[in-house]
């Protein structure tokens, strides 16, 4: 089984595009969609919830009306502006504002602070047309994001196991944070989708020295390539600086935007430029998956022979 995840520097670059494309290719596959502070890979994949559960995050202090005095010992100690008196004069905690760091229990001369499990999401398994899905949501403003992609990928990786999947897909997170890290473990290889522009160049660069840390066979596909090709090039020449293999180039299409609106992975949409792109990345990848990667003459080492010949 091998796990091939896709991630980018920021929102908004294609990633959830490709990956449904991805998704309709790669077959005896699981997907999972680890975006879990926007998750909107079941929206092109329209899957059908199959089970839901609750997804624990951190603590929360919650207050015995009964027990409190009112003697505000326990918001003097508060660090995070988390407790107010309210018109009965008894301590009242913001769920939102409240860290679980506990302080207020050990304080509290009455015994009436007590802590508790708070809900920090959901998660899903689902089941679409092109396979099972492991998905969640996060409630706005909760912060345990990397635990809740470590969910959905273990979820993800014991139905593999217990299906005898081939495959599993990972809709990364955006950014360089703590769940791209969740998402990055365990994967066997890492598309990385940037945009022809000055900021899809920096990050290219930012999500380079987080994937180094994990060793993982990366490759760059460029999406829109074709809108500013001399900065398509520039990031073509540093993913051959970086060592990442070149896994393809998307050219643009106002279809995209249609796709989108009609909840369809690309490739199911439309037989254009796009989709033949798209393909030509999930052949590419596999390629640099079963190869042997020392000594190969593989598109990757041609780029780093080309740079160097420079
Ligand atoms: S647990 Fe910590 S953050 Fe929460 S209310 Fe008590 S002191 Fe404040
Ligand atoms: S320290 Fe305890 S008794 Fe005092 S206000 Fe806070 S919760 Fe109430």
């Amino acid at each position: 089984m091998k796990q091939v995840g896709i991630i980018s520097g920021k929102g908004g670059t294609g990633k959830t595009v490709l990956t449904a494309s991805l998704a309709t290719l790669a077959e005896n596959a699981v997907f999972a969609d680890c975006d879990v502070d926007a998750s909107d890979l079941h929206l092109l994949l329209q899957p059908k919830v199959t089970t839901a559960e609750d997804f624990a995050g951190g603590e929360e202090a919650v207050i015995d009306p009964v027990l409190c005095t009112g003697c505000r010992e326990c918001l003097d100690v508060c660090r995070f502006d988390a407790l107010s008196m309210n018109e009965e004069s008894v301590a009242i905690v913001d769920s939102y504002a409240c860290e679980g760091c506990r302080t207020c229990s050990l304080v509290c001369p009455e015994n009436a602070v007590s802590m508790q499990r708070k809900t920090a999401g959901q998660w899903f398994r689902s089941e679409s047309s092109y396979g099972p899905m492991l998905h969640a949501r996060l409630i706005p403003g909760e912060d345990n994001s990397g635990k809740l992609v470590t969910k959905v990928k273990n979820e993800a990786k014991s139905l593999a196991v217990e299906k005898n999947k081939d495959w599993i897909l990972v809709d990364g997170p955006p950014g360089i944070g703590c769940p791209v890290l969740s998402a990055l473990a365990e994967l066997d290889y890492v598309i990385v989708i940037t945009e022809p522009t000055p900021s899809g160049y920096h990050d290219l660069n930012r999500v380079a020295e987080v994937i180094k840390q994990f060793r993982i066979r990366a490759g760059v596909v460029i999406n829109k390539h074709d809108l500013n090709p001399e900065t398509a090039s520039e990031i073509e020449a540093l993913a051959g600086k970086l060592g990442f293999d070149m896994a393809g180039k998307i050219p643009f299409s106002r279809n995209v935007g249609e796709a989108i609106r009609q909840g369809v992975p690309y490739i199911k949409y439309a037989e254009d430029e796009v989709s033949r792109a798209i393909l030509s990345v999930w052949e590419t990848i596999q390629d640099f998956l079963f190869e042997e990667r020392v000594g190969a003459d593989t598109p990757a080492n041609n780029i780093n022979t080309k740079e160097q010949e420079r």
